[in-house]
């Protein structure tokens, strides 16, 4: 297995409702390693190009509403099969439909607000990184 990086973001009902330190336990748990972190409040224009591959989806409008309604934490994770790994801890899509245990279903409220994003695979995991971090904010471990 291959060590990959992904890119992770705690949306902002995960920030509203405090749950920042419980999802990084998840990510520590599982060995992945936070490379990368900063807090931020995404603007309309900001949201609308990080989900620019959802801009026909009839829930396109409210999903940049939603990312917009306060800070999010966004996150570079680094470890063996980082991308499915995370988007195991993630959950499904929609809480009702995520197995138990995995954050979505533990923490999420609705298929809409549900506490984070992760990347689907290489490429976009390395487009989602550099739209959040200069390769400098990446810090890779040294022990
Ligand atoms: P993800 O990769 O699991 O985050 O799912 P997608 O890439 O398909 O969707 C991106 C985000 O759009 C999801 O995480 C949700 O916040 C939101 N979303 C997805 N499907 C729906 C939907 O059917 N209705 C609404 N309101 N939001 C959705």
């Amino acid at each position: 297995m291959a060590i990959e990086r992904t890119l992770s973001i705690i949306k902002p009902d995960g920030v509203q409702k405090n749950l920042i330190g419980d999802v990084y336990r998840r990510f520590e748990q599982a060995g992945l390693k936070i490379i990368a972190a900063r807090m931020l409040h995404l603007t309309t224009a900001q949201a609308e190009a990080f989900y620019a591959v959802h801009r026909e989806r009839p829930f396109y409008k409210d999903l940049v509403r939603y990312m917009t309604t306060g800070p999010v934490i966004a996150q570079v994770l680094e470890g063996e099969n980082a991308i499915e790994t995370h988007r195991k801890i993630m959950g499904a899509t929609d809480p009702k439909k995520a197995d138990p245990g995995t954050i979505r279903r533990d923490l999420a409220a609705s298929i809409e607000e549900n506490v984070v994003h992760g990347s689907d695979a290489v490429e976009t995991a390395r487009q989602e990184i550099s739209f959040f971090f200069a390769q400098a904010d990446v810090c890779p471990r040294t022990r």
